[in-house]
């Protein structure tokens, strides 16, 4: 085509200015800068949250330079930490957590608060980051700059996951957060892990579904400190009240806890953030009463133990599992085992002594 026309003419494309890169150049330099273990610590008590969420991350990283790291952090945080109140919050999928938390959070940082949000969802890499993967929960909080939001670990044993969580607790705590909350789903073993590293345990439930439609084993329902009921709100407000007078009958038959508190039935919309702020005066109240009665700091302090036992446990099985002649040695033995040639227990004793005296066979 001649040149001169395609200049006049109304197609011409004009060779423009040189764009910028539509990504900062120097972000992966600024991301990737090694912080000693001082810049971190010093971070995260000045609130930094980049810094923390990369603090996070080591407690995540299964790298051993980074456990190390990671415990180097906790140590140094560790005088800074205790001062929040720690909320496990459980139920079925479609109760409606994620909106409560969204709730009581906004709720909470207009009043002054800090508030962090992390999750144990030990099947989250399975189900594709079923708690908190996705974006598009939590909408409102995610851009609240008095909260912190942070997924579940990926999946991992359900203790490797749940130790995880405890450790980021401390983190935030350290970095100036005085609400957390810890999400999990209420369908299995995960709700115990959480009770053992909360204050205070919330179960939401649905009004209208009987308790074996929801899930919800009896265990889970004494472990609650309050039993919210969910979506009171247009034509299911009779449903909730009736389903909160059930519920609270239900409860009268379980035997006081330690704590010697008595569970309580409320009722909360956050669609229409109805009863969100009675659910906080009623965690108040829990934290007055265990306060005065010395459970706060006593279970606390279990809690601590219980977590020193269970990461002993946990690292011992990883050390265990991971060996690779114990490995080959499993393989080996499982085979006895199909075909009947050693009795399980035989074989396992054979295992475990091989562990400790691998030269000796
Ligand atoms: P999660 O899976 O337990 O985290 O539940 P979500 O918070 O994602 O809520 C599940 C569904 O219930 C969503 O469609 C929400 O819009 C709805 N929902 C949550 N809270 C309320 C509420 O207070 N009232 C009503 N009517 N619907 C709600």
């Amino acid at each position: 085509m001649d040149k001169d026309k395609l200049y006049i003419s109304a197609l011409s494309v004009s060779e423009g200015v040189n764009q910028p890169p539509s990504v900062n150049p120097n972000l992966r330099k600024v991301k990737r800068a090694k912080l000693s273990i001082k810049d971190y610590v010093k971070g995260i008590l000045e609130g930094d949250r980049v810094i923390l969420s990369r603090a996070i991350t080591l407690v995540e990283s299964n790298l051993p330079e980074h456990t190390i790291q990671a415990q180097h952090i906790i140590e140094k945080c560790l005088p800074h930490t205790g001062k929040s109140i720690r909320i496990g919050i459980t139920g079925v999928p479609g109760v409606g957590k994620s909106s409560f938390i969204e709730a009581i959070g906004n709720y909470l940082t207009s009043h002054g608060h800090n508030i962090s949000v992390l999750a144990i969802d030990p099947s989250s890499e399975r189900s594709k980051g079923s708690i908190l993967g996705d974006k598009t929960r939590m909408e409102t909080l995610a851009i609240n700059p008095g909260a912190f939001i942070r997924p579940s670990p990926s999946a991992g044993s359900l203790g490797g996951v749940a130790r995880k969580t405890r450790e980021s607790i401390l983190l935030c705590e350290a970095a100036g957060f005085d609400v957390i909350f810890v999400e999990t789903v209420g369908v299995g073993q995960s709700e115990l892990a959480v009770h053992s590293m909360v204050d205070f345990f919330l179960l939401l439930m649905l009004a209208g579904a009987g308790d074996e439609l929801q899930g919800i084993k009896r265990g889970i329902m004494e472990m609650a400190d309050v039993i919210a009921i969910t979506k009171a709100d247009g034509t299911n407000i009779d449903n909730t009240t009736r389903a909160s007078a059930e519920f609270r009958s239900a409860l009268h038959l379980f035997p006081l806890g330690e704590s010697k508190w008595v569970p309580q039935v409320l009722t909360c919309s956050a669609r229409n953030n109805t009863g969100i702020q009675e659910i906080w005066n009623k965690i108040n109240e829990y934290r007055d009463h265990t306060n005065s009665n010395g459970y706060f700091f006593e279970n606390r302090k279990q809690q601590a133990l219980y977590w020193m036992i269970e990461t002993i446990n946990e690292q011992l099985k990883a050390n265990f599992y991971n060996n690779e002649q114990i490995k080959t040695k499993i393989t080996e033995l499982e085979n006895k085992v199909l075909h009947d040639k050693l009795s399980p227990f035989v074989a396992a004793q054979k295992i475990i002594e091989f562990y400790y005296k691998p030269g000796k066979q």
